[in-house]
């Protein structure tokens, strides 16, 4: 993805001009074949947004998505409509994204139907293995969603993205919405699935808690920016943002010197209507100083494959180096 933004109206027109909502503002993005990378923020940073804009399930208001070296973004929907065979995308909720009047095999088979795969006989056997596969019984297929839990359900909106052989899967905080108990169960499904199917797996999550096992890199997202990325392993053990650290501290963490080096997050995220100057994350960080209130700092490559967006990420290296030094 490059420059990606997404600006919805808002409100009455002012002077002429709608005000808008930044939800994604310039965002450039590589997903490479075959990882995982997860986009992480809190609630209202315009991940899910994102997520969307990524598969154009909605269209950005500026900016390039390149699939295969065409930039889907600019393709007709006819096009875009053959490409959503390869591009599948697992929703947040399993209570809505599942059509309550359809059985639960017809809900697997169309995306079959759609792209025109196998007839019909072909095609009830493969929403048998495909629900076998996802955990569930061949004779499922007969019910109705609101027969189903909410993993079940999910694992049934799985199956459906799986159906038409995608090679992209794209996860809207596809397990936030279920108990803790069935979360591990449902991305340990994902992770198998990745690796049968060969995929290239986008996971959205609120935490790093739910992702930090799967996913290879990790994208931070505050306010409708990336304000870091980097490999998984490298982002958990030197967060290089003063955000990164904050979320860490969300995360029940074992070690007492690791969550010495946590910051403590206070107040809500911003109104993305009217962001603050500067650093957006200026108003909640705890080491801003005037320069930061003023200028926004770009995304930069500080080593090779790690991005950060801060004025001070030095001295946010610094201090964990320092408490990492310090004894238990
Ligand atoms: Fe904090 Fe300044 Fe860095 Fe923004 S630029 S994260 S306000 S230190
Ligand atoms: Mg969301």
């Amino acid at each position: 993805a490059r420059n990606l933004a997404k600006r919805f109206p808002v409100g009455m027109k002012l002077f002429g001009e709608r005000q808008s909502v930044r939800a994604v503002d310039g965002v450039s993005l590589k997903v490479h074949r075959g990882e995982t990378l997860a986009v992480v923020g809190e609630s209202g940073c315009g991940k899910s947004t994102l997520a969307r804009l990524l598969l154009r399930l909605i269209d950005p208001s500026e900016g390039e998505v390149f699939y295969g070296g065409r930039n889907i973004a600019a393709l007709p929907q006819g096009e875009m409509r053959r490409l959503r065979k390869d591009l599948q995308f697992v929703f947040q909720d399993p209570f809505s994204s599942l059509n309550p009047r359809m059985s639960v095999g017809a809900i697997i088979e169309e995306p079959m139907r759609v792209h025109g795969l196998g007839n019909a006989a072909w095609r009830r056997e493969e929403v048998a293995r495909l629900l076998t596969r996802v955990g569930l019984r061949a004779e499922f297929a007969d019910r109705y969603p609101h027969e189903f839990s909410g993993g079940q359900r999910q694992r049934i909106g799985i199956a459906r993205a799986l159906a038409s052989g995608p090679k992209v899967l794209i996860g809207d905080e596809p397990v936030s919405a279920l108990d803790v108990s069935i979360q591990a169960q449902v991305i340990n499904l994902l992770e198998d699935l990745k690796q049968e199917y060969d995929l290239t797996l986008v996971l959205i999550a609120h935490d790093l808690a739910v992702i930090r096992h799967m996913s290879d890199r990790v994208a931070v997202m505050y306010l409708g920016e990336i304000v870091e990325e980097g490999a998984t392993a490298a982002l958990y053990a030197h967060p290089l943002h003063p955000y990164t650290r904050a979320l860490m501290r969300a995360i029940p963490i074992p070690s007492p010197r690791a969550r010495k080096a946590a910051v403590k997050l206070d107040g809500d995220v911003p109104s993305p209507l009217s962001p603050p100057s500067g650093c957006r994350f200026h108003t909640r960080c705890p080491i801003a100083d005037l320069r930061c209130a003023a200028d926004r700092p770009a995304l930069r490559e500080v080593a090779p494959g790690r991005h950060v967006a801060c004025h001070h990420w030095q001295r946010v290296a610094r201090e964990e180096t320092a408490v990492l030094a310090e004894p238990e």
